[in-house]
């Protein structure tokens, strides 16, 4: 705490007379930041509103309505004013020893006479606050200023206990995938951005009469009367942050509990608007939630799952299971590559979707740790098909947009395959689209240098991911592959297959071969094949297998080869 000084602190002036206003400010402005109160009310609201900020309070008695009295018991009251040292500044004798008793800390007899003497006394009441209450410290969160959690919480109680309101809001806001920002591009934007969200939730608490917080790292706290307009609050969250990171988009989330039940605790209050704001983590079309009480069970899934993560690694349940590619422009459908898809097979929840733990995974990070795992296993697998049939078939993993954002992810991939003693033309990488428009000058250098390293690199989910033809044309890639939603409803000439045909127009400028996704019909086969698609994956071949059952298709490729191999040479 020692080398403060050099901050300047803040004095609440509470006076009705202006003279002796203006006499308190002359004595103390020199080394003090001021600011006014001229009523009892208003002097609540004041403390209210910069708890966090004023050093002392110099308190007349007599004022008109609510007097220095009642503003002492107010402060007494409370767990965290009370920490603010009152000095009192009254004419009349006899107030003393009752000031004390309410928790004053001096006494400034009026008229003022010795400023010098004044301004001595009140250093010496914050030096003496500052040195006993290290509490003060702890009340702000030293980035945003906001109030932090545990104040928070002690702070919405209290306005609970005044105010005997209902028909409170507890809304928690956060930033999916905050740690992208500070890995991307760099600390200091991330600090900015928590800082630049931190006062437009400190200015939505002010006009709604509400409280603001930090909950910890990238979540806040709002405790505001119902009613507002979530959207509108978004909004006033989101803006200016674009241009803090260069246009890159920052995805908010917001949870509301809306019209809290009064007898449970703040912090509960609070958990259901977590658990809100938590259900839509990941997903980028919706922003906001309100709590309803199913919400819980899923909470309480995702933490179990992020809990046995490690172990699940660390005894091999999670499965890889693979799908054929079959390349459908040559005389027969062959098996070109396949798509290394990953599940979980929990002791006791059973076989889980990827869905169900992937972008859990991505929203706390887990997920390196899971794709590094599936790259080796992988990796491990294609050699042995290497060996065991003499013959290439790559394999696609998926890299998780959070994938790109480690540092040497290239040397990293690159010394998976090495140890594996396969070359890097055999492991394929799918990034899904909507990572190369969130952040495309990063991606582009980490794409560049994985292609430099040899690995083939697959634009996956095209179409869903709004990237602009500039775009695409500047970035590294070897194939796209058309998402699932345009195949599933194309029918000839329908709006579908026009984008279909469309989005085959951009792989050939762009000289890239194209694999349709999620083919189920023999209709959709003919149309795609018809169209100039190059290859096909989806249940009209096959579905995600286990090795064992991908070897038998293997195996059918090899016997079609050699059948092929024969009877080219019986044809001489
Ligand atoms: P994706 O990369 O788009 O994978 C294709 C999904 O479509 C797979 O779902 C696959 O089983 C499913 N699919 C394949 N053919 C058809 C079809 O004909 N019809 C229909 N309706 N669906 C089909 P899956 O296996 O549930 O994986 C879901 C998503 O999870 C994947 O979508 C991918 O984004 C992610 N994922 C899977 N494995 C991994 C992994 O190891 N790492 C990472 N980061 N993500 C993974
Ligand atoms: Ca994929
Ligand atoms: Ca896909």
């Amino acid at each position: 705490m020692d080398g403060q000084l050099k901050v300047r602190r803040k004095i609440l002036i509470v006076e009705d007379e202006p003279i002796n206003r203006k006499m308190l400010e002359n004595i103390v402005k020199d080394n003090y930041d001021t600011i006014f109160a001229v009523d009892g009310v208003a002097t609540i609201e004041m403390l209210r509103e910069y708890s966090d900020e004023i050093s002392l309070v110099l308190l007349d008695l007599m004022m008109p309505d609510m007097d220095g009295y009642e503003v002492l018991e107010f402060m007494k009251a409370d767990k965290i004013l009370k920490q603010i040292p009152v000095i009192v500044c009254t004419s009349e004798k006899d107030a003393e020893i009752t000031c004390f008793k309410l928790g004053a800390v001096d006494f400034i007899a009026k008229p003022f006479s010795h400023p010098m003497v004044m301004r001595a006394r009140i250093d010496r009441a914050i030096e003496l606050r500052e040195g006993r209450g290290l509490i003060n410290a702890t009340q702000n969160d030293s980035l945003t200023g906001l109030l932090s959690h545990d104040f928070f919480m002690e702070y919405s109680h209290f306005r609970d206990v005044h105010y005997k309101t209902s028909g409170m809001d507890a809304i928690v806001f956060n930033i999916n995938r905050f740690h992208l920002i500070n890995e991307l591009q760099g600390r200091r934007a991330g600090d900015d951005v928590l800082i630049k969200i931190a006062e437009s939730v400190k200015q939505i608490a002010k006009e709604k009469g509400g409280i603001a917080g930090r909950g910890g790292a990238d979540e806040f706290l709002l405790y505001i009367p119902s009613g507002s307009d979530p959207e509108e609050m978004l909004k006033e969250i989101g803006s200016g942050l674009e241009y803090i990171l260069n246009n890159s988009r920052v995805y908010l989330r917001m949870g509301i509990y809306k019209n809290v039940d009064m007898d449970i605790t703040v912090e509960h209050r609070f958990d259901k608007a977590r658990v809100a704001c938590n259900s839509i983590r990941g997903n980028y079309n919706i922003q906001m939630a309100a709590y309803d009480d199913t919400m819980h069970k899923k909470e309480a899934l995702d933490l179990r799952l992020v809990n046995d993560m490690e172990a699940g690694i660390k005894n091999r349940q999670f499965k890889i299971f693979y799908q054929p590619k079959y390349a459908i422009q040559g005389e027969r459908d062959s098996l070109y590559s396949a798509e290394a898809l990953v599940r979980w097979e929990h002791p006791e929840l059973g076989l889980l979707r990827p869905d169900s733990f992937i972008p859990l995974f991505e929203d706390n990070g887990l997920i390196h740790k899971l794709d590094h795992y599936v790259w080796d296993e992988v990796s491990k697998q294609v050699g042995e098909w290497i060996v065991k049939y003499d013959i290439k078939i790559p394999v696609s993993v998926n890299v998780s947009r959070v994938d790109i954002g480690v540092p040497n992810l290239e040397e990293e991939i690159f010394t998976v395959v090495q140890n594996n003693w396969i070359s890097p033309g055999m492991l394929n990488l799918e990034i899904t689209e909507s990572a190369y428009t969130e952040n495309s000058d990063q991606i582009i250098t980490v794409l560049k240098a994985l292609r430099e390293r040899g690995f083939a690199i697959e634009m996956d989910d095209f179409g869903t991911g709004y990237s602009s033809l500039n775009m695409i044309t500047s970035i590294p890639l070897d194939i796209l592959k058309l998402d699932m939603q345009f195949v599933k409803n194309i029918h000839e000439g329908n709006k579908d297959m026009k984008m279909v045909e469309l989005m085959l127009d951009v792989a050939r400028f762009l000289k890239v071969k194209v694999v349709a996704e999620g083919v189920e019909t023999k209709e959709q086969y003919d149309l795609l094949k018809n169209a100039g698609c190059d290859v096909i994956q989806g249940f009209y071949f096959s579905m995600p297998c286990p090795p064992e059952e991908f070897e038998k298709l293997i195996e059918k490729e090899n016997e079609e080869l050699n059948a092929e191999v024969q009877e080219a040479l019986n044809n001489g």
